[in-house]
């Protein structure tokens, strides 16, 4: 069911070099959901994200966000309009302190939407509240991942794209960053997260598509997922 779709993926295809990785992945993302976008190693999760948002240049297929074509635009461009893009790796100032770094990452909008401040993302990131006058070196892994998360929240997106967030954290910290990526659905934003672990994937997302081989192989609830083991193990770790 569900809203409007904000982001509309068709037949994309991605190379590096002459290795074509992505062979057509087709997916879209509605208005206020979260979906998760999950495969093993390797399936081209990242590969897709970064299509999305022009990191890789798409070498086939359409990425339409909010009605507007934008494929193989300039990651900047496509950022500006709305789309939020949080990688792997952490993207933080260590010098700077927690609210210092949100603060860098503040943008004003231009149509008077309320824009986020600091002070409204410590709803969100309660964890991140406590630290706030912290540095951002003296945070845990996950922790910085979660201030890399509420610093593309800043740039007020409407939608955004997460890889891997739950990757590497420590358990207690994996259902922080759940309760996290609920608060932002809960703020209207759409969020597209690849993910490898089916847990954390139902506890967060309504759909899930699972790709392997650079297409998408199987589409539905993440709920009827959990009880599709011939799917799961076909497609996903178990
Ligand atoms: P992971 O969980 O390991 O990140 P993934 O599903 O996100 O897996 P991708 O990172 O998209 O997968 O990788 C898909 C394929 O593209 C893999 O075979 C990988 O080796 C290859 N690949 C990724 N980045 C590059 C690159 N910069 N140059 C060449 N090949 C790459």
């Amino acid at each position: 069911g569900g809203g409007a779709v904000v982001l509309s993926v068709e037949g994309l295809r991605a190379a590096y070099g002459r290795a074509q990785i992505l062979f057509g992945v087709d997916l879209a993302l509605r208005r206020g959901e979260v979906a998760a976008l999950m495969g093993r190693n390797g399936a081209g999760k990242t590969t897709t994200l970064k299509a999305v948002m022009g990191l890789v240049p798409p070498t086939g297929g359409t990425v339409v966000f909010e009605g507007r074509d934008v494929t193989g635009w300039e990651p900047f461009r496509i950022a500006r309009l709305g789309l939020g893009y949080v990688p792997e790796e952490r993207r933080i100032f260590t010098d700077l302190t927690v609210f210092e770094n949100l603060e860098v990452g503040r943008r004003p909008l231009a149509d008077g939407q309320a824009p986020w401040t600091p002070e409204r993302l410590f709803s969100i990131f309660p964890n991140l509240a406590e630290m706030r006058a912290r540095r951002a070196s003296a945070m845990s892994g996950g922790e910085q991942q979660m201030l890399t998360i509420a610093r593309t929240l800043m740039g007020n997106p409407r939608a955004v794209l997460l890889d891997e967030p739950s990757e590497g954290l420590a358990p207690v910290i994996v259902e922080q960053m759940a309760e996290a990526v609920l608060r932002m659905k809960g703020e209207g934003i759409a969020v597209l997260l690849s993910e490898q672990n089916l847990s954390f994937a139902s506890a967060v997302a309504d759909r899930a598509y699972v790709i392997e081989k650079g297409a998408v192989r199987y589409e539905g609830t993440t709920a009827e997922l959990e009880v599709r083991s011939e799917v799961r193990e076909a497609y996903l770790t178990v």
